[in-house]
């Protein structure tokens, strides 16, 4: 079994690569990744010499390119991760978005429809279902949400989900959708809220919080999400979407103040930041079909995974140093510069 991994030098995608690698030790993985400021080889040091692992770096929306590993691989599985992701990025400048998410989901598709693939998935995310109201807490995201989106980061993806879709109906591509809620864990980029509030906390720096700190996150551990994608490709119908998420509501001020509590910093460190624009109130996800489906279910607990994740970024300082002074980028030309 042949899979290729798309954007697999990013936070979910290292995950997922490790998760294969320790799960199905005899498959080969491709890694795809155009290295954007997002990507970060270094993530992947000690698998990338691996027989089964090999590394591309690669535009998914470049055809040529994308063809031509096809046609060198023939990957039986796609997994697409690579993506833009942050919706701050995508509120200043939409285009690239645009590009990376649709065209580049787009151009996957078609080089799966021309040189044939066993599945195709589409990593999305509960964003395209736009928010909820904080006093509605008996409602929560399904599969058969209307799809109802607030930023670009969030259109693009919704764009992609349904372009799936179409190809799925229209071309017979067997697919399969994930939407998962938002992910915490290791090597998870540090402008994302909680390696953000770690790495600024342990240097005593203030902590941004947007509004007043109530907008609703679902958080669930990084590995959880590999183990269900890992579900879904193998059993999962195609054709489907599926919901993925661990019941895990937090206010965003909540979060803060537990890593606080984790490193013992002072709360005075938070202050107060102008809103996001468009910013979503709740996110909440139902993962009734993962569970009933596909008997998945998470394994750890918000409490557990926030040690943990506190612990790795503790332990990893290198990691994420290397990207705050902006080193990682030079870690391709390194490593790839002889061979
Ligand atoms: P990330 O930004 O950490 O990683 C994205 C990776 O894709 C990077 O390595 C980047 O270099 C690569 N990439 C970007 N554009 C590319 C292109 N045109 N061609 C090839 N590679 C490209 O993002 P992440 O948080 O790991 O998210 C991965 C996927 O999961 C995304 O599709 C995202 O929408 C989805 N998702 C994320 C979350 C979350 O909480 N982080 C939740 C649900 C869904």
């Amino acid at each position: 079994m042949k899979i290729l991994v798309t954007g697999g030098a990013g936070f979910i995608g290292s995950n997922f690569v490790f998760h294969m690698l320790e799960n199905h030790p005899d498959y080969d993985l491709v890694v795809l990744d155009l290295l954007t400021y997002a990507g970060n080889l270094e993530t992947l040091k000690d698998v990338l010499d691996r027989p089964n692992v090999r590394f591309v770096r690669a535009d998914i929306a470049d055809r040529e390119a994308v063809f031509g590993l096809f046609g060198e691989e023939h990957p039986d599985i796609v997994v697409n991760f690579a993506a833009e992701s942050h919706v701050d990025r995508s509120i200043e400048d939409p285009g690239i978005f645009l590009r990376s998410n649709v065209i580049g989901t787009q151009t996957l598709m078609d080089a799966c429809r021309k040189y044939g693939v066993t599945r195709y998935h589409q990593v999305s995310t509960d964003e395209v279902y736009g928010d909820l109201p904080l006093d509605r807490p008996d409602l929560f995201f399904t599969e058969e949400t209307p799809l109802h989106t607030s930023s670009p980061y969030s259109a693009s993806k919704a764009g992609a989900d349904l372009l799936v879709q179409a190809y799925h109906r229209t071309y017979g591509l067997p697919a399969t959708i994930s939407r998962c809620s938002n992910n915490y864990g290791p090597y998870h980029f540090p402008e994302k809220l909680i390696p953000l509030i770690i790495s600024r906390a342990l240097a005593d720096e203030s902590l941004p919080v947007y509004g007043t700190g109530e907008n609703v996150r679902d958080w669930l551990y990084v590995r959880d999400h590999c183990a269900a994608i890992d579900r879904i490709i193998h059993d999962g119908r195609v054709g489907e979407v599926y919901n993925i998420g661990g019941h895990n509501e937090r206010t965003n001020l909540q979060v803060v103040k537990t890593i606080l509590k984790e490193l013992g910093k002072p709360e005075s460190l938070i202050t107060f930041v102008r809103d996001r624009a468009g910013h979503d109130m709740r996110y909440a996800i139902d993962p009734a079909k993962m569970m009933s489906e596909l008997g998945w279910e998470p394994t750890t607990t918000f409490d557990e995974g926030i040690k943990q994740t506190v612990k790795w970024y503790l332990d990893h300082e290198d990691w994420w140093k290397n990207i705050i002074s902006g080193d990682y980028q030079q870690y391709y030309e390194k490593m790839y510069a002889d061979r």
